[in-house]
């Protein structure tokens, strides 16, 4: 599943994405309001995590915007401030949901896979050829067989599903599933996908995952 964070304290922002992206989520991250909408306009998302306080638009604003443009991506608001009424504004934006600062990683995961099964945003289970990837459950067959993904190799291929049949540079795989701070050796990539490799087009009639020299990764026939 794809989540889009807007967060204007980089910390904050970057340690969310870490927790997201270690139970398998691909994360985009907006520092400010405007980037933020641009970004919840041109993406589906299965969910928002949206900060009250931005500096240049607020996040209740920010909430109202999309729903009046008829965007469903379930909202989770973040806020360091902790008044019943703020929170109702929230909710009145059309937020889905309310977390307070400081939250656990943990409660910010469970809260984002349980509001993306109620949201109707992008259809549930994505298809290329005989390749069934499911976000919300993190599932995947091929031609009705399971394979079992770890977190991070899910979350490579999810992406890569998503964006077929176009290809996806290694540099837009690091900062999606690793993360925009991550300054490991690139060559994680081509680890994964070889795993990916091993486990979808192993003993399968042909490969679905190409690799475009110079270029990138690519899913589909
Ligand atoms: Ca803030």
């Amino acid at each position: 599943m794809r989540v889009l964070v807007i967060e204007d304290e980089e910390r904050l922002a970057r340690s969310i994405a870490r927790a997201l992206q270690d139970s398998g989520m691909s994360v985009d991250i907006a520092a400010d309001g405007r980037t933020g909408l641009w970004r919840a306009r041109e993406m589906p998302y299965d969910a928002i995590t949206l900060d009250r306080m931005l500096p240049d638009i607020a996040g209740e604003e920010l909430c109202r915007t999309l729903r009046s443009e008829g965007c469903s991506t379930p909202i989770l608001m973040l806020t360091a401030l902790t008044t019943e009424g703020e929170e109702l504004d929230g909710f009145d934006a059309g937020a889905d949901d309310y977390l307070r600062k400081p939250f656990s990683p943990a409660v910010l995961v469970a809260r984002l896979r349980s509001l993306s099964r109620r949201g109707p945003v992008s259809p549930s289970v994505l298809h290329v050829d005989d390749l069934a990837v499911d976000p919300r459950l993190m599932t995947c067959t091929r031609a009705g067989t399971d394979i079992a993904l770890t977190a991070r190799e899910f979350a490579v291929l999810e992406a890569l599903v998503r964006r077929s049949p176009a290809v996806v540079s290694k540099r837009e795989l690091l900062d999606l599933v690793w993360g925009f701070e991550f300054d490991g050796d690139p060559a994680i990539v081509e680890v994964y996908i070889s795993y990916l490799r091993r486990k979808v087009d192993r003993g399968a009639d042909r490969s679905l995952i190409h690799t475009l020299r110079g270029a990138g990764y690519r899913v589909g026939g």
